[in-house]
């Protein structure tokens, strides 16, 4: 049995045309016409397949093999993009899992659980300010109340861009996926990191997701004269912030590993202005890791380093924890089930930790999680020069599939 791998070119260049702007890049943000497009689109391909089409009360698109009960093994990712973004990063997750599904339909070959692909809405950050919204919101993790509140600066509802692509915010509380319901959650997604380009492999599993914590910091300066003021009498907001930056530079860069990484990538300065000196500075400190304990250690070590610069510039640093998310252990069973089908395809398995969230951080409350990750050139993502190579995308089909006919043995019925 093989899978269509033209069919799936085919398709990844037909998905890429809903939203390419002059640049190349792809805008398809949540309810854009890019996405009511791709939505339709994805929705003909599915039903073309054989396969029987939902959409849910956030708008998540279902695509489901027909005249199977129970719990279904689910395949996908989302379609939406990240502003000027690539054409892989979703996408090619959406469409490995429709190839896959089509391929063992085709091929009729009977599987023990029924099989189920999805494409989740809105996963990319968006102008509403909820990432991840559609597997956020279908696992209990938002409330309908939360997404009734949402509106972006210019006053549109996010409720009503839901009901613009078939969803209902309302009926959100009778349709939330319950323990059980579904067999298991496979995502194929591109690796958007540069472990599998320099190993020179095309695809791995993923057994842990990274934690990411995020602290809204103001520092409290004094804003004074530029010409005037002496350089030793200055509480300079702005300097005070970029030691800071520099401080979680250098605490996270001592430990050297790939799992671990810290980032100030906003700041605001007040009053912004050339002749004055910053008064104040706000910004949003952001550090990735699974190993929550190291965390706890690497965040002693950068306030010690911070207290020192508040001591040394007269500043005040006021902190505020924004964003505590757990790291996820993926499921054992699923994982082993990714490696194996790496193995087939290239010889040796490869065990890495996503270091971006995903859709399958809020699955994994619900089912037995995996990802397959597959080989970014260069590591490079959300961007219009992301690029997955063909071989490495055929690579990637073949261990799906692997993947899917091993757990569809394992996994209880
Ligand atoms: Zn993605």
């Amino acid at each position: 049995m093989e899978v269509n791998t033209k069919r799936l070119h085919e398709r990844l260049d037909a998905l890429a045309r809903f939203g390419r702007n002059d640049n190349g890049g792809i805008d398809r943000s949540i309810g854009s016409q890019a996405d009511r497009d791709a939505r339709a689109w994805l929705t003909a391909q599915w039903q073309s397949a054989g396969l029987n089409v939902r959409t849910d009360a956030i708008a998540n698109l279902w695509a489901r093999v027909p005249g199977k009960p129970g719990a279904p093994i689910v395949l996908g990712s989302h379609h939406d993009a990240v502003p000027d973004g690539g054409r892989f990063d979703g996408a090619l997750g959406v469409l490995l899992a429709t190839e896959v599904v089509q391929t063992l339909l085709e091929n009729r070959v009977p599987t023990r659980h029924p099989l189920e692909v999805v494409s989740f809405t809105a996963e990319e950050p968006n102008p509403f300010g909820l990432s991840t919204l559609g597997s956020r919101a279908i696992t209990s993790k938002l409330t309908p109340e939360q997404i009734l509140a949402a509106h972006d600066d210019t006053g549109r509802r996010l409720a009503d861009v839901i009901a613009q692509v078939g969803g209902n915010v309302k009926a959100l509380p009778f349709e939330r996926l319950q323990p059980g319901e579904k067999a298991a959650y496979l995502e194929p997604h591109i690796e958007q990191s540069r472990n599998l380009y320099d190993a020179g492999l095309a695809v791995a599993t993923v057994d842990r997701i990274t934690g990411i914590y995020r602290e809204w910091i103001t520092v409290e300066g004094e804003a004074n004269h530029a010409g005037t003021t002496t350089m030793p009498r200055r509480h300079d907001a702005l300097l005070a912030a970029a030691e800071l930056a520099l401080a979680l530079e250098a605490t996270v860069s001592r430990v050297n590993r790939s799992d671990v990484v810290g980032t100030v990538g906003k700041m605001d300065v007040f009053p912004n202005a050339a002749n004055i000196i910053p008064g104040r500075a706000e910004l949003i400190l952001e550090m990735r890791t699974p190993d929550r304990e190291l965390r706890s250690r690497l965040l002693e070590e950068f306030t010690a380093r911070i207290e020192a610069i508040e001591a040394k510039r007269g500043v005040r640093f006021v902190r505020q924890v924004n964003l505590d998310q757990a790291e996820v252990v993926l499921n054992p069973t699923v994982a082993a089930a990714i490696a194996d089908g790496c193995q087939a395809v290239q010889g040796k398995p490869v065990s890495l930790v996503s270091m971006a969230g995903h859709d399958a951080v809020h699955m994994s409350g619900i089912c037995p999680t995996g990802m397959l990750f597959i080989q970014s050139v260069e590591g490079i993502s959300h961007s219009r020069q992301e690029l997955t190579h063909d071989a490495e995308i055929d690579s990637a089909a073949r261990a799906l599939l692997h993947a899917v006919l091993e757990l569809d043995q394992t996994l209880p019925v």
